[in-house]
């Protein structure tokens, strides 16, 4: 079994998807200095669609990269893009002042541009990254029912009523080869696929429209001033914007950004190829989800392995046996794959936020950052990334919606940040047994 809980820099975790991965392109060290129009710290999701939409609009882009492109969470996630911002709630109640009537739709609208912008991107560049479609939001108890029932409603007065199907359990049975479940919400909007080849893929489009990469220079200082640069080991680039993309991986503008964002830790794993119980056990080759608040998520890979993630642990500690810990969870889910080989297990790092919702700022004039999405990354970070583009452009107004958001900032986040958060998921899982 491969397995590599914390791979140092540079390296890619041992993990199902670097074993896929169909691009090996090795982009450099920054060395001296270099000029460009927008310096992006981090190459995960964020920088790199922030880096497309920039550099599609003209501007000269650097990324620049601790590790490698797509090594962190974006490289590493369960491969399931949602209709979900995470803290939509939230969102909801902060930004009905600003938005009035307006925020309904708004959020609406935005649940689903992430998935716009990785289809045409896909289809543009050409980027193999398995992209398919179909979700199962799986109910384990009546409650579940009743809010995927909500769901589809909601869904039907924005005019997605065609996207979605509620199933009940008899249903469910030409869907899942799983007791588990009293019925789910199929949603056809829903996508799934190979998150490290998207993201290698994307960043190879950013550079084929001339932006820069470099991997392995982590940044170490952000100069703040009419021209910003960001320093490295061995080199600097001067800017006239820098985006601060690391999420949960810097520690880089502590004084302001200290106690907003935690890591929880999730942990994958993926088993040896099915072959045919690959197609029993999941015949529409659906990925899925269940309604829990720490859920199971599961998907079939291009090669018919089963790959699935479940718990999360938010006192940000990593765990020893992932493979250990999800075995009974998947024989629990399909009895048909007892002692099923698992080949692949691996973790990674999430920034959680207190409430939820993405977090978009400035840290002075010209120095920008967008963080934390809570779990629900794969299709915000591409809906931020625009928002952010559109930003550093001189539009501001979708910026200026979520950098309105108030946001808790625990003080010694870094002491009390991660605890707090594990009595928070505590008492939500207590919470779940009730409903
Ligand atoms: C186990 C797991 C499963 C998940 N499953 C899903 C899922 O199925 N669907 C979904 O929508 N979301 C999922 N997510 C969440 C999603 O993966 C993340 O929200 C998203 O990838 C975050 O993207 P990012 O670019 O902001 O951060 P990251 O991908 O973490 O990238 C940050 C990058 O910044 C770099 N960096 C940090 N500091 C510096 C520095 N000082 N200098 C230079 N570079 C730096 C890091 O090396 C890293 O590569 C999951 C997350 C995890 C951990």
């Amino acid at each position: 079994m491969n397995a590599a809980v914390n791979p140092g820099p540079a390296q890619r975790s041992a993990s199902y998807y670097t074993a896929s991965l169909n691009d090996a392109t090795q982009y450099p060290t920054l060395k001296g200095t270099v000029k460009v129009d927008v310096a992006i710290i981090g190459g995960g999701f964020t920088g790199v669609a922030s880096a497309v939409e920039l550099a599609e609009r003209g501007l000269k882009v650097a990324i620049i990269e601790t590790n490698r492109i797509g090594w962190g969470a974006s490289g590493r996630n369960g491969g399931q893009v949602t209709g979900s911002l995470s803290g939509d709630e939230a969102m909801r109640k902060q930004m009905r002042d600003k938005l009035g009537d307006d925020v309904d739709d708004f959020i609406w609208h935005l649940r689903w541009r992430g998935h716009q912008i990785i289809e045409q991107r896909v289809e543009r560049y050409g980027i193999d990254c398995d992209l398919k479609r179909g979700h199962l939001h799986a109910a384990m108890k009546a409650s579940h029912m009743g809010e995927l029932r909500a769901f589809a409603a909601e869904a039907e007065r924005h005019g997605m009523g065609d996207q979605v199907e509620l199933l009940d359990q008899h249903a469910m049975r030409e869907h899942l080869q799983s007791p588990l479940y009293l019925g789910a919400l199929k949603n056809r909007r829903n996508l799934h696929l190979h998150p490290l080849n998207l993201c290698l893929g994307e960043a190879r489009a950013a550079h084929s429209l001339g932006a820069l990469i470099f991997e392995n220079s982590e940044v170490l200082d952000i100069i703040h001033g009419d021209q910003p640069a960001v320093v490295t080991a061995h080199g600097r680039v001067e800017a006239k914007q820098v985006l601060l993309a690391g999420d949960v991986y810097h520690k880089l503008e502590q004084r302001q950004l200290k106690g907003k964002i935690f890591p929880a830790m999730g942990g994958i794993v993926t088993t040896a190829p099915l072959g045919e119980l690959a197609a029993q056990i999941n015949p529409q080759d659906l990925a899925v989800y269940d309604c829990r608040f720490v859920l199971d998520y599961y998907r079939l890979t291009a090669d018919g392995r089963l790959l699935f993630g479940g718990g999360a642990n938010y006192s940000g500690r990593d765990s020893r046996d992932i493979a250990g810990e999800l075995r009974p969870c998947i024989e629990r889910t399909f009895p048909a794959l007892k002692g099923v080989p698992i080949e692949f297990q691996w973790s990674c790092a999430m920034g959680i936020v207190v409430n939820r919702i993405p977090q978009l700022g400035k840290l002075s004039d010209n120095v920008w950052y967008c963080q934390g999405y809570s779990g629900h990354g794969i299709a915000t970070s591409h809906i931020m990334g625009e928002i952010m583009a559109e930003a550093l452009t001189g539009t501001l107004e979708k910026f200026d919606t979520f950098a309105g958001c108030k946001h808790i900032k625990v003080p010694m986040g870094d002491v009390l940040g991660n605890p707090l958060l594990a009595a928070g998921m505590w008492y939500y899982q207590m919470l779940e047994k009730l409903r």
